[in-house]
């Protein structure tokens, strides 16, 4: 099959568009024919090599996958051959402790299909036949490849994990990410009050149409002394974060007395100051955030499917223009997600 593919670590000039071997289908698992596979910052991250993370090489990456199911091993249920899916990249054991509380995304054996195993950029792609979810029939591959990630990632953070309420208010970092995009519409769906931050003009207007109460401009004004005016100098309940060091105090300063700051990325670093002052006498709470559990996941794919939630597509390329594409991601060009076909 072809394969989007490194054999080391590295820059973009390490991905290669090439044939390997088909995978082959474990008992419980199902090989699924790749329709459309969205990009994410995990795919850059895992091609330049996270310390701590040894990968079998050469590495497919991709965690984001639709297509159709061509074969099931013995153990899984035949009907699901020729249904149309989407995977869900969260891997979990399904006998920790934590995974028998339902809490699958913090198994102690957690894995992100296309991180730690091999991903959909390519033909065919396996997982484990309890990751499918059928999709319908008229929905497009294109954009159900652009949501297992995100709207997890964005539910569990900002529902799971902050508890956001109707009548909150919520300020979205990045709005131009995918998990952002996703987050603008849940908060919106939720009652909450958004405030969004990026970059562009040509964003702010993007992140207003998907539903943003209020934009702010990152690189024309300070966010965190913006939002201390707009909202009369109390601040908002709730800060969904992923950029680390670079907003994390403007972050804190965002915040209302008592309020929730959710963090569900370190784009920028891995350390970031915390004033411990502020920490004791404001008394936010500091939440970390990573996927989805089971029930999660199915609440929000429920609300994709049904289109009360809806997929950002920033442009399709061809599985071969993978190191194009990867290039516009790094560069931040994109608004939503972009989208590989095989
Ligand atoms: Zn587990």
């Amino acid at each position: 099959m072809k394969a989007l593919v490194f054999y080391e670590h590295g820059g973009l000039e390490k991905l290669q568009y090439t044939d390997r071997p088909e995978p082959v289908v474990g008992p419980h698992e199902a090989l699924v024919q790749v329709k459309a596979v969205a990009l994410n910052r995990l795919d850059l991250w895992v091609r330049a090599g996270i310390p701590g993370l040894k990968l079998v090489l050469p590495h497919i990456g991709g965690s984001d996958i639709a297509g159709v199911v061509a074969a099931v091993g013995e153990e899984v249920d035949q009907a699901w051959v020729g249904r149309r899916v989407v995977i869900n990249p969260a891997l979990s054991c399904g006998r920790c402790e934590f995974c028998l509380a339902g809490e699958q995304c913090l198994c102690v054996r957690f894995q992100i299909l296309g991180e730690h195993t091999p991903g959909g950029m390519a033909e065919y792609a396996v997982a484990p036949a309890t990751n499918l979810y059928a999709i319908p029939d008229d929905f497009p591959f294109i954009e159900a490849a652009t949501v297992p990630l995100p709207f997890q990632t964005a539910w569990r953070a900002l529902i799971g994990q902050a508890r956001l309420r109707a009548g909150e208010s919520v300020l979205i970092l990045g709005a131009g990410g995918g998990v952002a995009t996703a987050a603008i519409q849940i908060a919106k769906l939720a009652g909450a009050y958004v405030y969004a931050v990026t970059s562009t003009e040509e964003k702010e207007q993007r992140a207003r149409a998907l539903g943003a109460d209020e934009t702010i401009n990152y690189r024309q004004a300070d966010f965190a002394k913006e939002i201390w005016q707009r909202t009369n100098k109390r601040g908002v309940d709730v800060v969904l974060e992923n950029v680390g060091p670079a907003t994390w105090k403007g972050s804190l300063r965002a915040l209302r007395k008592g309020g929730r700051l959710v963090t569900y990325g370190a784009t920028t670093g891995r350390f970031a100051e915390t004033d411990l002052n502020l920490l004791f006498w404001n008394q936010p709470s500091l939440i970390g955030s990573t996927m989805s559990t089971y029930a999660e996941f199915t609440e929000v794919m429920g609300l994709v499917f049904s289109r009360k939630l809806h997929a950002v597509v920033d442009r399709v390329l061809p599985l071969s223009a993978g190191a194009e594409a990867q290039s516009i991601l790094e560069a931040g060009e994109q608004f939503g997600k972009i989208v590989l076909e095989p």
